[in-house]
This record gives structure tokens, C-alpha cells and sequence, in this order.
């Protein structure tokens, strides 16, 4: 790793040397100085001389290449605390310290892939021990990317309609928040998260189209819809997906006092992930559970035990499109106000399949590992449907687009 960190600041310094002489040139004219040196403090309380070119002028920061250059920086890492600060760094933030600060931040590097969930403070926080042996280059230049992709910003807040389909643009939080707010005010709200596959399915089957626009709302979900809509120039304000979902959604829940009943799936792999749930939050209400593989006819009796259990929250996890055009024909008879479709997630809370590692979550490569541990039955959605996806975004797509 380091070798190559070496091999990647000498190509990019020998690539950006007119760029950096006219910086340093402009900093010296306008300041009389060179370079600007700031005291922060590195790993494990190390004091670094963090270069910057002189003057506010764009570029200013570019000199810091240097510290990844002799190792007291990384690519991505906490932000460096300033030796000044130090002593007003809370006891929770100490542990910025213990990894090598980052040319980039993690916080910024999430935000530019939509999945700063937490906001940025807390995921310093949380990933900076996680981060100590995972710099990566890659991961900087997959950040730059997409934030190249989402910078071309025109609308934002509203939603955007792909393939003839209203998504809505909303952040991980107000997503939770809308949801546990209709649950306590007991207002009827079927949600949807669509995904490329989801797209491409909807723009062939008309039943699963009808049962996307009329549910009240549909969660953009992942790397493709941030791209597809920023193809559109819409620029989403987060990665809403149901597996990020669940967790959080379960911690409110049980703040709330709310329950929750789990569908779908496999015979006994929603109570299993109920169970994973409860352990992390002992106080959640499960008001049942059950599998997702029954027969149409068998679909009243469901409801009747779902609506039986009380559940303030149903969520269904029988696949894209069974589960939203089910939750069309029988949200009523549910009796729960809030009813969401969730694909296949309660297969990775209960274990019984592993989800990507946040460092292929990071680079936006999550369906490359789903595509990996189950190649045949993932490889058509995602060696044709991707490229198709995309395809369909560029050219079929844009006579779609509303504001
Ligand atoms: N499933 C189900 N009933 C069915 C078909 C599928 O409960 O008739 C479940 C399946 O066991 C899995 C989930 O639905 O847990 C959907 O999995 P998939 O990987 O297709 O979902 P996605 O990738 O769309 O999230």
C-alpha cells in the first residue's frame, strides 16, 4: 500500500506540476509567502506541519499530498485536529487520533457516495478505529467520481419521475421520521424503495408500475438511482435503501413504543431477524412474524393474523414485484397504517447471508459482492440489467423526467 500511495502522489504531482507552479507562484504575488504551515496532530498525538499553499485561493490544500507522501496522512481519514483544538476535543473525539488523518475526510467521502447516513460527525467517530488499516486510493477516486457525477446540481428537495415512476428524494433520517410519524399518528402510508432491477422490471410489468404509483411513497435506493438522476440533473440527498433502513427504523420504533411485524422470507429467517433486532434493542415490540411463501389464496388468512397482531409497522420482504403489488391489494386489510416493501433483508439481518463489508459499500460495490456469493441467480440482474438500466436511463428515460 505504501509503495503504491508513493507511486500514485509522484504521478499526480508530476501530472499537476503546472497547476501546482502557478498556485505557488499566485500564493507567493498575492501573500509574499510560499507556503502557509498549520500545527496539527497526527496519529497517536504526533505533531505534523500540515503544508498549504498561501492565500485562500482554490488549491490552497494541494501541498498536502507531501504528508501522504512521507505517511503521516492517508488518503481518507478523520479530519486532523488542529493543535489548538486539542484541548477542546471532546473525550468521544479522541479517537480521531488513533488513525492517521485523511487527505480527504471520511464524512466528505461518504456524502459525495449518499451514504453519510449518520451525518458527518458521528462517522468520524464511528469509522475512525474501523479506518486505521483500510486507507485505500480507490476508495479517494470512486469519492471524486461520484461527486463529479452528483455536482451537477439543478434540483433539489423535490422528486424526480424515472421510467414513468415518481421517486422521492429524502434523507435517511426524514425517511425514518415520516415513517414513525404516520405510525403514531395512525395515517395510512405504503412505501416502496426501488433499485435498477426494480426499474427494469416496472418498465415491462404494468401491475408493478400501478403499484408503484400508487403507493404514497417510493425511496430511491443506491449507486444506479444516483446516477440515473443525476444523469437528469437531479442530485438525491441520500442512499435510502431498506437494508440502512431497518436498523434505524427499529431503534426509533422501540423509542416510540411502536411494533413491528416481519413477512416474508424464508420459514423461520424473519423470526431470526426479529431476534438480532431484539438483541440490539431489548425493548422492541415484535408483534409477529411469518414466511413469506404462501399461496395467493393463503393471502387473507395473513392478514388476518397481521392485522390480529396489533403491528403499528408491516414490513414485507417477498421481492420486488410480488411484495408491492401484495401490499396494493391487501394494505387494507392489514390493519397496520404503515406498510413498507423491504426486498430481501431480513436474509441478511438474520445471517443467513452476509452483507457486503462497508469498504464495498464504500466504493459503491455492493451488488458486485451479492453478484459474487450468488452468481446464478444474480448474474442476469446485474450483467444485463445494469448496462441495460443505464441504457434505458439515457435514452428511454429523459422524455420522463418532471420536476
Ligand atoms: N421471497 C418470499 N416469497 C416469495 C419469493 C421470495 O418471501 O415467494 C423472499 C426471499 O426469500 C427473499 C426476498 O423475498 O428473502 C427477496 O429476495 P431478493 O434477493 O429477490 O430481494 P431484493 O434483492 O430485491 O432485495
Amino acid at each position: 500500500m505504501r509503495a503504491l500511495s508513493v507511486l500514485v502522489v509522484t504521478t499526480l504531482a508530476l501530472a499537476l506540476l503546472p497547476v501546482l507552479l502557478i498556485r505557488a507562484v499566485w500564493g507567493r504575488m498575492n501573500t509574499g509567502r510560499w507556503l502557509e504551515e498549520e500545527l496539527v496532530v497526527g496519529r497517536n498525538g504526533i505533531s505534523i506541519r500540515q503544508k498549504s499553499f498561501a492565500g485562500l485561493a482554490l488549491g490552497r490544500r494541494l501541498p498536502r499530498l507531501w504528508h501522504v507522501l512521507t505517511g503521516e496522512y492517508a488518503w481518507v481519514g478523520p479530519r486532523p485536529v488542529g493543535k489548538d483544538d486539542l484541548s477542546d476535543l471532546a473525550i468521544r473525539d479522541l479517537v480521531r487520533l488513533e488513525a492517521r488523518p485523511g487527505l480527504v475526510s471520511l464524512g466528505t467521502v461518504r456524502q459525495a457516495m449518499g451514504i453519510a447516513h449518520d451525518g458527518i460527525e458521528t462517522l468520524e467517530r464511528a469509522t475512525a478505529l474501523e479506518w486505521r488499516r483500510r486507507d485505500s486510493p480507490a476508495l479517494l477516486v470512486k469519492a471524486l467520481l461520484t461527486s463529479l457525477v452528483s455536482r451537477r446540481r439543478t434540483r433539489q428537495g423535490a422528486g424526480f419521475s424515472l421510467f414513468g415512476v415518481e421517486i422521492d428524494d429524502r434523507t435517511m433520517s426524514e425517511t425514518v421520521t415520516e415513517l414513525i410519524e404516520a405510525a403514531e399518528a395512525k395515517r395510512n402510508l405504503r412505501a416502496a424503495f426501488v433499485n435498477p432491477d426494480c426499474l427494469n422490471k416496472a418498465f415491462q410489468d404494468d401491475n408493478y408500475l400501478t403499484a408503484l404509483h400508487s403507493a404514497d411513497r417510493v425511496y430511491a435506493d443506491g449507486i444506479g438511482l444516483r446516477i440515473a438522476a443525476s444523469w437528469h440533473g437531479h442530485s438525491l440527498s441520500d442512499n435510502v435503501n431498506g437494508t440502512d433502513l431497518f436498523p434505524r427504523l427499529c431503534q426509533e420504533a422501540s423509542r416510540r413504543g411502536l411494533s413491528l411485524y416481519l413477512l416474508g422470507a424464508r420459514p423461520g429467517i424473519a423470526a431470526a431477524a426479529a431476534k438480532a433486532m431484539r438483541r440490539a434493542n431489548p425493548s422492541l415490540q415484535i408483534a409477529g412474524t411469518h414466511h413469506g411463501y404462501f399461496r395467493g389464496e393463503q393471502s387473507e388468512d395473513v392478514c388476518r393474523q397481521v392485522s390480529a397482531s396489533g403491528a403499528d409497522l408491516v414490513l414485507v420482504a417477498m421481492g420486488a414485484p410480488r411484495q408491492e403489488i401484495w401490499l396494493q391489494r391487501h394494505h387494507r386489510s392489514l390493519g397496520a397504517p404503515v406498510v413498507l416493501g423491504v426486498g430481501g433483508l431480513f436474509d441478511f439481518y438474520s445471517g443467513r447471508i452476509p452483507r457486503a463489508p462497508q469498504a464495498w459499500r464504500d466504493l459503491g460495490l455492493e451488488w458486485l459482492f451479492r453478484l459474487w456469493r450468488e452468481p446464478s441467480r444474480l448474474w442476469k440482474r446485474y450483467l444485463i440489467g445494469n448496462p441495460l438500466f443505464l441504457y434505458r436511463t439515457v435514452f428511454a428515460g429523459r422524455r420522463d423526467l418532471m420536476a
